[in-house]
């Protein structure tokens, strides 16, 4: 902030609305002279004409905290008279080194993520990124991810373990399971509801798989309580992120690349792939149908 408009200002906390037109700048005409509109109140008008003059939640990184929402909160609330946000969703950084460096472009400390899944499975990185509560700092390290791998890693041979026993399982549930999986179940909401207390709810996933752990070994099974703990774990392993579910079901963006290559299998008259790629689909559940606007498709 230059001191001509410190100068200008009534306050020294004052905070510029409308910046005057310097030279060669775009700017508008307004009764206070030509110009264009500060940076936070960009944000409160936007904000306020297409989401109206309250909004639930607000994200934004922890460094905008202030001053930019602040102001966002101090001409918002001064328009409108009323709550400009209810939540403020401040996230931390990814950083790196061992003084926390915020990883940034401008600082060339980063490393892109096309990089890393090159040799990371990427459900360990989208293990290791949810597995910081959200507000703080997430610690880049090759130390750090190696140890999500590993987490990662125990937590899909217990499933592998469980699954496996559903093979020969007695029919009927266990009352025993239940009761242990609706107790953690409430204790990994109230967790997560806790500001998505991530440290806490993890602690509750690793009862969990202690309890599936334990029941992998017992003597007896039930199919019930097995499939029952089995979607337990894959419900809160996908709230982080995780798929841990083994299908052979299409994605979506498999189906979209068999139609992608049979369309341009059919575009070069390959009408044997052409229709390889079919049959395939169909043998798979998925439906096509040619129209004139191109190939549309549909699960069985
Ligand atoms: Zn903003």
């Amino acid at each position: 902030m230059d001191d001509v408009e410190t100068a200008r200002k009534e306050d020294p906390i004052d905070f510029a609305l409308w910046k005057g037109a310097k030279p060669g700048e775009i700017s508008w005409d307004a009764p206070f002279g030509p110009g264009r509109p500060g940076w936070h109140i960009e944000c409160s008008v936007m904000s306020t004409k297409l989401l109206g003059d309250t909004i639930d939640i607000h994200g934004g990184g922890q460094d905008l905290e202030f001053p930019h929402h602040q102001n966002e909160i101090a001409q918002s609330e001064a328009k409108t008279g009323k709550t400009f946000v209810h939540y403020w969703m401040h996230n931390g950084f990814v950083t790196v080194g061992e003084d926390d460096q915020k990883m940034s472009k401008s600082l060339g400390n980063f490393v892109t993520v096309h990089d890393i899944i090159k040799t990371v499975d990427p459900m360990v990185l989208r293990f290791f990124m949810a597995t910081t509560q959200y507000r703080k700092p997430i610690r880049y390290t090759e130390a750090n991810l190696a140890a999500a791998a590993t987490d990662l890693e125990h937590l899909r041979t217990a499933r592998a373990n469980l699954e496996f026993r559903q093979q020969g399982a007695a029919k009927g549930t266990d009352p025993q399971v239940v009761t242990a999986v609706a107790d953690l179940k409430q204790r990994f909401i109230t967790a997560m509801d806790d500001d998505i207390n991530v440290a806490n709810g993890l602690a509750v996933l690793y009862e969990l798989v202690k309890l599936m752990n334990g029941y992998a070994n017992a003597d007896t099974v039930h199919a019930e309580a097995v499939a029952l703990l089995l979607t337990t774990f894959d419900d809160w392993m996908q709230i982080f992120g995780v798929q841990t579910a083994t299908t052979d079901e299409l994605l979506d963006a498999d189906v979209e690349q068999m139609i992608y290559d049979r369309d341009a299998a059919r575009a070069a008259k390959d009408f044997a792939t052409s229709d390889r790629i079919r049959d395939e689909l169909t043998e798979r559940g998925i439906i096509l149908e040619d129209t004139a606007q191109g190939t549309r498709w549909r699960r069985a």
